[in-house]
């Protein structure tokens, strides 16, 4: 059984999928803290599924991108039953994950969105470092960036673990509201940084408070 915040179809607001409709499905329960988190409303609502049924619903909706989020999806044991199901039946499957679970067990076939936490998201202490040597070349390495503080961190990681050469794209995305991109942006030119902006689209074509997008 799987404990699921929501599952709904929509346009995916993040990664290099940006733009493209995408099933998402939000799997409850986190167990960071982050500062500038947007889906705290995932921490403890939530109902049972069986994997049978979450994947009912994805198909229902005839798309071939899903993504599993939360939370924290890695918190639940049959996660790893749904990514299997999910790939068997010809999906392309997508997980963003906080970065201080381990991605070991992750199917081989599944597209990791793996976040490394800043400073200021007040979480960075957790991140598990040994997920950054388990990528594998299709996965994208995401940082949430909220001040130029973590702008200097996310630029040392990047050196120091040659993220560009390890990941699909290596992404740097503003606390939306906070930080503004422009910054972020100009300090990426100025330093000619390997990574890629990214703005939660999502939140462009909706509003930041709106659900189920
Ligand atoms: S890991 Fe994700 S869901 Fe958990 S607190 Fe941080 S932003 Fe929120």
């Amino acid at each position: 059984m799987l404990t699921v915040t929501e599952i709904f179809y929509s346009i995916q607001g993040e990664s290099t999928r940006a733009g493209c409709p995408c099933v998402f499905v939000r799997l409850t329960a986190c167990d960071l803290r982050c500062s500038w988190c947007d889906t705290a409303y995932a921490f403890l609502e939530g109902r049972k599924m069986s994997v049978d049924d979450v994947v009912a619903a994805v198909d229902q909706y005839g798309c071939p991108l899903v993504e599993i989020t939360g939370g924290e999806p890695l918190l639940q044991e049959d996660v790893y039953e749904l990514m299997d199901r999910l790939i068997g039946a010809g999906h392309v499957v997508m997980l963003e994950t906080g970065g201080h679970r381990t991605i070991a067990r992750v199917p081989a076939a599944v597209f990791k969105i793996v976040d490394v936490k800043c400073p200021g998201s007040g979480e960075s202490g957790k991140n598990d470092w040994s997920n950054l040597d388990r990528l594998a070349p299709h996965d994208e390495v995401k940082f949430v960036i909220k001040d130029r503080a973590d702008y200097e961190f996310a630029r040392d990681v990047i050196g120091r673990y040659g993220l560009a050469d390890r990941a699909a794209a290596v992404l740097l995305s503003p606390v939306h509201g906070v930080l503004e991109p422009r910054a972020l942006s100009e300090w990426m030119l100025a330093d000619r940084l390997p990574a890629r902006l990214q703005v939660q689209l999502h939140k462009y074509i909706w509003s930041a408070e709106t659900r189920g997008v």
